[in-house]
């Protein structure tokens, strides 16, 4: 087996992006988060005044952009033309409009290319909303990651807290049930657990033992293979 395809797919907070980048640190495997393409698009459109119901001029404004996703020791880190954009792509405001813009089909569209053209290369560990089902419909291990609503709500505030940001945690359980829903309701693409992903409920346990669980499966589904 010489090329390996990782999807781990799930709702806002269940913690695909810790845990696809330290199982793709512990296989060797390249990893993206897919999220982040979708977010910078979104950083940009709102830096630049680009209104965001316009899926035209939001496609436009992608073709004209080049977003890269570099890997390092500290993480992952995302590039737009150059600019490390990072940080800036994680701010309550793009989280509250990347919805919105990934729900457009001539977004998608031009993103799935971007991610299947990452994915032929490379081995990857990819996470995201689609990927099990439309993005990598052949990878060879899928995972779709899941944690009960509160200990979702629970992990983003504490991400936000470590970053020096201190929010209120029933607002942003709100605000992750309304991204659940719009991901999910969309008709391109919804977030939706592929019908061959195994189904991971990560509630109550730490990051090391859901990264020892699926580098388990991916053991097993080479010895299979
Ligand atoms: O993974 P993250 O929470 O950073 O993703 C941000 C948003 O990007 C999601 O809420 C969803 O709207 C969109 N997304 C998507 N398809 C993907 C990955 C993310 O629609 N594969």
């Amino acid at each position: 087996m010489s090329q390996v395809n990782i999807a781990i797919d799930g709702p806002a907070g269940a913690g695909k992006s810790t845990v696809a980048q330290q199982v793709a640190k512990r296989l060797h495997l390249l990893y993206i988060d897919t999220g982040a393409m979708y977010r910078a698009l979104t950083y940009i459109a709102l830096t630049r005044g680009c209104p965001l119901t316009e899926e035209h001029q939001l496609r436009r404004l992608l073709d004209d952009i080049q977003i890269e996703l570099m890997s390092g020791e500290n993480g992952q880190t995302v590039y737009v033309n150059g600019r490390d954009v990072t940080r800036e792509i994680r701010t309550t405001e793009v989280t509250n409009h990347v919805s919105l813009v990934a729900a457009y089909p001539s977004i998608r569209e031009r993103m799935v290319e971007l991610q299947r053209n990452m994915a032929e290369k490379k081995s990857v560990v990819m996470d995201g909303r689609d990927i099990g089902t439309n993005v990598l419909p052949n990878a060879d291990l899928k995972v779709f990651l899941t944690a009960s609503h509160e200990e979702r709500a629970r992990r983003r505030y504490q991400e936000l807290l470590e970053r020096g940001i201190r929010a209120n945690q029933s607002q942003l359980g709100l605000d992750i049930a309304e991204r659940d829903r719009k991901d999910s309701q969309r008709e391109i693409a919804p977030l939706k657990q592929a019908e061959d992903a195994i189904l991971f409920d990560s509630t109550g346990l730490t990051i090391d033992q859901v990264v020892d669980r699926i580098v388990a499966l991916y053991h097993e589904m080479k010895e299979r293979a």
